[in-house]
């Protein structure tokens, strides 16, 4: 007999110490009711937003579970954010509370603005240990509250998530996501992730990050299929062996963490035939991790190109034939162009900026509190991303880069993601970020920063054998003309090569060689 959809499996949680727990749909539900009850209890009212910031946890799932029930805003929020970076937050959000696992509190605690809509803090723990000076504890909130709550009655168009980007280029903005934006991103989504019924489904991102509302939190829950939540931190071997015990048939992860997983040794003792679709975004993913899990996997990664600002919109959908190096097609056909200046689409081939459609129903509302902001992006039917691309006749896109990271050598345009991928070719190249350096005569010549594979030392000739090996790769005028290696490379928290770092860098160093 088909078992009553409550008692479904919805999570397997497991950590790197160990401990696990399973919850089933029907046991996660009463634990979010019973919390919204007490949120409600403590004087939180719909409409009101609350800072979370708790790690892959069931709880976190319960958390954001019982605010969208009861119409409360979710922030959602990395733990790894410090002090000034949650009174930004807070600050530019209004929230009314925060709800923080244990041990973050201090960090909380050690914001010191005045902050007058800010009421409660609300403290989570795995030990449902005793209550902080200053703090409510969040099971103490849903003790002995019911277990059934009637959801708040919630406008389509009423704010749910207020997400902020990943500051990759500054800092960061507060983007508008409705109840509807929830409903819009599952059906938009679901040709890409190729998520079926009684499948393990493992989307590796962070709660805090836009990334997590989509595939762990929403898809997982939203198809109601059974989730994998792993809270320990990444280790391509620990992942692997992650894939190959739970048999997990789905996978969402970051480039980087392919990128990694692909340049480890030993890949050939794993057993990954249960994984049916893998899934990559959020960065310029590379040929050549795609050709290792070919060969050793037999799975083809598949990106796939989104924002904060939407959802995914760009992807190898699972159907259509794979086109390597380009992140797919558009997810819904004339939701996604390449544009001109004017808001025209390009014809195939050129290169233009990544535009889509302002009638999508998962385009954000705006910026918070800046509606210029959002009024200055767009272009005529179309909502401007800031990445430029170019498409082809078949309407699959090519990332250049994100506008200010393209690089004018000599009049020359140059997408640093080119130069990348042709350096992530070369044996010894673990990971790499090319960008404009100042120059006298060109303007600026392309810079690559290197992170070398363990074990290989540097040397001027394999600086030399580098830029041979671009220059055979690709048209010779894009080969890195400056190379440095170096120990890694700048990244947002949530792992994103923050090129903006590098070329500021290269500016100021410039700037002081002028005098
Ligand atoms: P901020 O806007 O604060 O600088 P951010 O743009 O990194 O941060 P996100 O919304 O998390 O914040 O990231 C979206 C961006 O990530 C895209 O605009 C694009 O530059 C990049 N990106 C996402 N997916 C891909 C992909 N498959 N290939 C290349 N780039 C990608
Ligand atoms: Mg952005």
């Amino acid at each position: 007999m088909e078992k009553h959809p409550s008692a479904r499996l919805a999570l397997k949680w497991l950590d790197e110490a160990g401990n696990h727990e399973d919850i089933t749909y029907g046991a996660l539900l009463e634990q979010a009711n019973q919390l919204a009850n007490g949120l409600k209890q403590l004087g939180l009212q719909q409409g009101d937003k609350v800072l979370v910031m708790v790690p892959r946890q069931i709880i976190a799932y319960v958390i954001y579970l019982a605010c969208l029930k009861s119409g409360i805003i979710i922030i959602p929020s990395s733990e790894m954010l410090r002090a000034k970076d949650l009174a930004y937050r807070l600050r530019n959000s209004g929230a009314r509370a925060v709800i923080a696992w244990s041990s973050v509190t201090s960090e909380v605690d050690s914001i010191d603005e005045e902050l007058p809509d800010w009421a409660w803090k609300i403290a989570v723990s795995a030990d449902h240990a005793e209550v902080l000076e200053g703090w409510h504890g969040l099971d103490q909130l849903m003790e002995q509250q019911p277990s059934s709550f009637t959801a708040a009655d919630t406008h389509r168009d009423d704010m749910a998530i207020l997400a902020y980007t990943s500051g990759t280029t500054g800092n960061p903005k507060g983007v508008v996501h409705s109840h509807g934006w929830g409903y819009a991103h599952l059906r938009i989504t679901r040709p890409w992730l190729d998520i079926r019924e009684q499948d393990i489904v493992w989307a590796t991102a962070a709660p805090g990050w836009q990334k997590w509302i989509w595939s762990p939190f929403l898809s997982v829950l939203g198809w109601g299929v059974t989730g994998l939540a792993y809270n320990g931190s990444f280790k391509p071997h620990r992942y692997l062996e992650l894939l190959q015990e739970h048999e997990v048939n789905v996978l969402c992860c970051t480039p980087t963490e392919y990128r990694l997983m692909a340049k480890t040794e030993g890949l050939e003792q794993y057993d990954l035939s249960q994984l049916r679709s893998a899934v990559s975004a959020g960065e310029p993913l590379n040929q050549e991790v795609i050709h290792t899990f070919e060969r050793h996997f037999n799975i083809t990664i598949r990106d796939g190109y989104g924002q904060t600002e939407s959802t995914l919109i760009i992807g190898n959908l699972k159907d259509a034939p794979i086109r390597l190096g380009a992140m797919g097609q558009s997810i819904a056909p004339g939701l996604v162009e390449v544009i001109d200046e004017d808001g025209k689409p390009l014809p195939a081939g050129e290169v233009g900026d990544i535009a889509v459609r302002t009638d999508m129903p998962a385009l954000f509302h705006g910026y918070y509190l800046d509606p210029a902001r959002k009024e200055a992006s767009l272009r005529g039917d179309y909502f401007v991303t800031g990445d430029r691309a170019s498409r082809d006749e078949e309407g699959y896109f090519w990332f250049e880069g994100r506008g200010d990271d393209i690089i004018i050598s000599s009049g020359y345009t140059i997408g640093p993601f080119e130069v990348e991928e042709a350096l992530m070719k070369h044996a010894s190249v673990k990971e790499c970020a090319a960008v404009a350096s100042p120059d006298e005569i060109r303007g600026n010549v392309v810079k690559a920063f290197i992170v070398l594979r363990d074990g290989v030392e540097e040397s001027p000739e394999l600086v030399k054998q580098l830029q041979n090996h671009v220059k055979n790769w690709t048209a010779p005028y894009k080969y890195p003309r400056k190379i440095e290696f170096v120990a890694d490379l700048p990244k947002t928290s949530s792992g994103k090569i923050r090129r903006i770092e590098l070329r500021e860098a290269e500016k100021r160093a410039f700037r002081s060689e002028q005098g």
